[in-house]
């Protein structure tokens, strides 16, 4: 898209660094295949079932899945080892759970720490005073790669007004990077369609676009 460059292009960066999701949630089977048949390569599901459904029927041949929505520790027999990134790690418990299944499946699943970077009590994700010890916890645990954190932004009616919160975000994982020298976290999922372009600005590497794509 044409503002991802443009973005990039404002604060220097290149725009091979951010990874582009469309977001599949409420969207039916055709919508999907035309949005790969496009050259959309990642595609981003919130609801366990949606994501079991779409995935059986796109495959994973042409697609990369990523799973971005809040995750039961019941249900993540269905994710783990079945998307390239779980976006939402947002409990200890959790973190535990999809471990366990990936050493049981004798793979190393890749995820996110989800953060609650805006502190409202409504929010999913740790708080940034649990970072560092979800961070740690993570880091422990075999069958986890953890590769970075990622948040979701307040409602603004001003795409500006979030930016406080996507800077947070950058600023925290610089923070926990420093405090544990850890190297391999790299990734910012930030930005949907109301505020990606400032997201952008403040370091995505991953934005998560439903409306923009399929609207
Ligand atoms: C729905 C959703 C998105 C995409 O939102 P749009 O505003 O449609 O771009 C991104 N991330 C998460 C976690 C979502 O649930």
């Amino acid at each position: 898209m044409k503002t991802i460059n443009e973005r990039c292009e404002n604060v220097g960066r290149n725009p091979e660094e951010v990874k582009l999701i469309a977001v599949t949630k409420n969207r039916d089977l055709s919508d999907i295949e035309e949005a790969v048949r496009a050259g959309l390569y990642c595609l981003g599901e919130n609801r366990v079932q949606e994501f079991v459904k779409k995935c059986e029927n796109i495959g994973v041949e042409g697609a990369e899945w990523h799973f971005i929505g809040h995750l039961q520790t019941n249900k993540v027999r269905s994710v783990a080892g079945r998307v390239e990134l779980i976006h939402s790690i947002d409990s200890l418990r959790l973190a535990e759970a999809v471990n366990e299944v990936a050493v049981k499946r004798n793979i190393c699943q890749k995820v996110l720490i989800q953060v609650n970077a805006s502190g409202e009590k409504t929010k999913g994700g740790f708080l940034p005073s649990d970072l560092l010890e979800a961070v740690q916890y993570c880091e422990k645990q075999e069958g986890l790669k953890l590769t970075g954190l990622m948040t979701i932004a307040p409602l603004a009616e001003d795409p500006e007004d979030t930016r406080p919160v996507f800077k947070k975000l950058r600023e925290l994982m610089q923070e926990v990077k420093t405090a544990l020298s850890l190297s391999e976290m790299r990734d910012l999922s930030m930005g949907m369609t109301d505020d990606y372009g400032v997201a952008i600005e403040e370091g995505a590497t991953i934005i998560r676009i439903g409306r923009a794509i399929f609207d």
